[in-house]
């Protein structure tokens, strides 16, 4: 085959130059036809829309043509042609084919398309090649793209947290251990536990739950800096809206208060959603014909309104009063399940909540305390559909309080000296929060399954791929 480099297909399809020579690679979605003409759909990822090639049969012998299948990967030489076809301006009509790869129709299993989200999870290494997938993960792409431009360019540092800690965090959520000793025969101590002097890091370690509290750090030596990478929970928690391995983003900013960091919240979540509509057009607007009529909606909605900010015990007043039946029953002090969240945002407000101050008892122990005794500078972000998408606060800055907290929610103090050292020496007020990537990518795709937002999902029971 002639050698002409290669075109994107994102790129050909707004080319003008009819006449061009121009070559192509990419998969076959589709070919059909008729004993004079055939045209194949080919894809190659760069956008959701195939460019036809129109194949005169006359050119081609019967041995060329037969791979050019459903799923097999083509390059193609030829000319661009203005297209007589609806809904495209150029095609491809080929003088030279090569075939890269064969996918056997009778063993392809994306031969038709209407496949459901379920089986479609059984085939995730293949999943990516259907249009769903396709915008969704190609959306992942700006989206993490436009979560570093935001940062960047408002002087944030993108901080390197580490993946494996000796210290749980917040407690926030069951951890996965990380450790090399043999399982079959593990090195027991006088004291009948496992001696983990014996293993890698000679003390227990485990892959991290979050990266705040090394966040911290970098808020009090760079200002602000913000986190974003792989976080591990090993709830057993099989909703629609948990990982066991999900990516997170962690803002922390120096001497923000918790109304500077709910600013910094509303206007980043606003930001990266006027992104996704400016930059990912055509494949919302796929996303919101197949699957959620009112996604483009309802992320306009978003845009053009402020969110509502109350405390958490005027939410549970109004939780209280609505007649509503909740399947968790809910009263001060109670930490909000997913219905309530969601009764509040898409009943009662009917726009996204920022929920703060909650009772000191439901939260970590390193938020900044009130000075009314009961509750701490919490905030949480609740969004339609989703519930919360953000939890954060500000910090609690003063030594004593913070080591009050400590012991009373009976941490050991070892794993965190270096943590609780950073209120001894130049402490101050900062603030932060975490979103959650997956909730993010759930709200702007409009997919109601967690699993259905990143390429291969880690959930209970399930680690393929
Ligand atoms: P939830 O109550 O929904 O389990 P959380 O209170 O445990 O959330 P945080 O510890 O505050 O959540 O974590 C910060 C953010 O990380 C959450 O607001 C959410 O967006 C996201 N998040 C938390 N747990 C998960 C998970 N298992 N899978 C995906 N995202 C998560
Ligand atoms: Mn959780």
């Amino acid at each position: 085959m002639k050698h002409i480099s290669r075109t994107q297909i994102a790129d050909l399809l707004i080319r003008e130059d009819f006449g061009a020579e121009v070559n192509v690679k990419g998969w076959v979605r589709t070919r059909r036809g008729n004993k004079q003409v055939n045209f194949v759909a080919l894809n190659d990822g760069s956008t959701i829309n195939n460019v036809q090639i129109v194949i005169d049969l006359a050119q081609f012998d019967e041995e060329t043509l037969k791979p050019i299948t459903t799923g097999a990967c083509i390059s193609v030489n030829g000319r661009l042609v203005e297209s007589m076809g609806q809904g495209q301006r150029a095609e491809i009509h080929a003088d030279e084919l090569q075939v890269y790869g064969t996918a056997d129709p009778g063993a392809y299993p994306l031969q038709k398309k209407g496949h459901s989200l379920e089986f479609l999870r059984e085939i995730a290494h293949l999943r990516p090649r259907t249009n769903t997938f396709g915008a969704i993960f190609r959306m992942r792409h700006h989206l993490s793209y436009a979560i570093h431009k935001y940062f960047n360019d408002r002087g944030f540092y993108y901080f390197h947290t580490p993946i494996i800690t000796a210290s749980d965090a917040e407690g926030a959520g069951s951890m996965f251990e990380v450790s090399t000793l043999n399982l079959d025969q593990l090195p027991y101590g006088a004291d009948g536990k496992v001696d983990f002097s014996q293993d890698f890091f000679g003390r227990p370690t485990n892959l991290t739950v979050s990266g705040q509290l090394e966040g911290e750090l970098g808020a009090m030596s760079l200002g602000a800096i913000y986190t974003f990478g792989p976080t591990f929970r090993a709830e057993n928690s099989n909703t629609p809206r948990h990982l066991a391995e999900f990516w997170m983003i962690e803002p922390e900013v120096a001497f923000n208060d918790i109304t500077d960091n709910m600013n910094l919240a509303e206007d980043f979540l606003k930001y990266l959603i006027r992104y996704a509509l400016d930059h990912c057009k055509e494949d919302i607007e796929f996303l919101n014909n197949m699957y959620d009529k009112e996604l483009i909606e309802r992320l306009n909605f978003v845009l053009e309104n402020n969110f509502v900010r109350l405390t958490y015990t005027e939410g549970i007043e109004i939780l209280e009063k609505s007649g509503q039946k909740f399947e968790y029953p809910v009263h001060w002090g109670t930490d909000l399940q997913s219905e309530h969240e969601r009764y509040l945002v898409e009943k009662h407000f009917k726009c996204p909540v920022i929920l703060t101050d909650y009772p000191r008892e439901i939260k970590s122990f390193y938020m900044k305390q009130n000075d009314d005794g009961k509750t701490v500078r919490a905030m949480d972000v609740l969004f339609p559909k989703i519930g919360e998408i953000i939890g954060g606060s500000e910090r609690e800055d003063d030594y004593e309080k913070l080591m009050t907290r400590v012991k009373e929610t009976g941490m050991h103090t070892d794993p965190i000296w270096w943590y609780l050292e950073t209120r001894k020496f130049g402490t101050a007020p900062h603030a932060g929060f975490g979103l959650g990537f997956e909730r993010l990518m759930l709200f702007v795709t409009g997919m109601a399954n967690i699993r259905d937002v990143i390429p291969f999902p880690r959930t209970p029971k399930n680690a393929d791929f």
